[in-house]
């Protein structure tokens, strides 16, 4: 199979996805020219905002390579990932992303969605202080400092 096919495969598992009553999401993951994984937006029967394809694809592949690097695999998804997703395909160690729709155009397609763009600019804007409160508790400081230095002699 070629990425044209890949990525054909995916757009079609996405509108498999709304047919079956989900989001029109959907990702696959790649490795040596095969898929290994597929992912769904499942939101709708979880009821969990993070349940995205993305994610559902990388603990797919993850488990089955009994691995989280998963440098060696390529990513197909139908729309530009939202932050949350980027960020677990950066600590995944994907290193390439193949989508068909980019984040402007796909936050004018989903209306019934937050778009992408301003999700973007709510991470990149100081961790979105402006909609939520964050609180330092500095008396905690050391401890919670002190586990995660411990982790490194483990
Ligand atoms: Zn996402």
């Amino acid at each position: 199979m070629n990425k044209e096919n890949f990525m054909q495969t995916t757009i079609n598992l996405a509108k498999k996805n709304v047919a079956n009553g989900g989001w029109p999401f959907a990702a696959i993951i790649v490795k040596n020219k095969e898929i290994i994984a597929e992912g769904l937006n499942s939101v709708h029967l979880s009821n969990d905002p993070s349940d995205h394809a993305e994610i559902a694809a990388i603990r797919v592949a993850s488990s089955k390579l009994n691995t989280s690097n998963l440098s060696d695999c390529e990513m197909y998804v139908v729309g530009m990932p939202c932050p949350m997703c980027l960020s677990c395909i950066v600590l995944s160690k994907i290193k390439k992303i193949y989508y068909s729709v980019d984040v402007k155009t796909k936050d004018k397609a989903l209306t019934k969605l937050p778009l992408t763009e301003d999700l973007y600019k709510l991470i990149s804007s100081n961790f979105a202080e402006d909609v939520i409160e964050f609180e330092h508790l500095e008396d905690f400081s050391e401890k919670g400092e002190l586990v995660f230095k411990n982790w490194n002699n483990i």
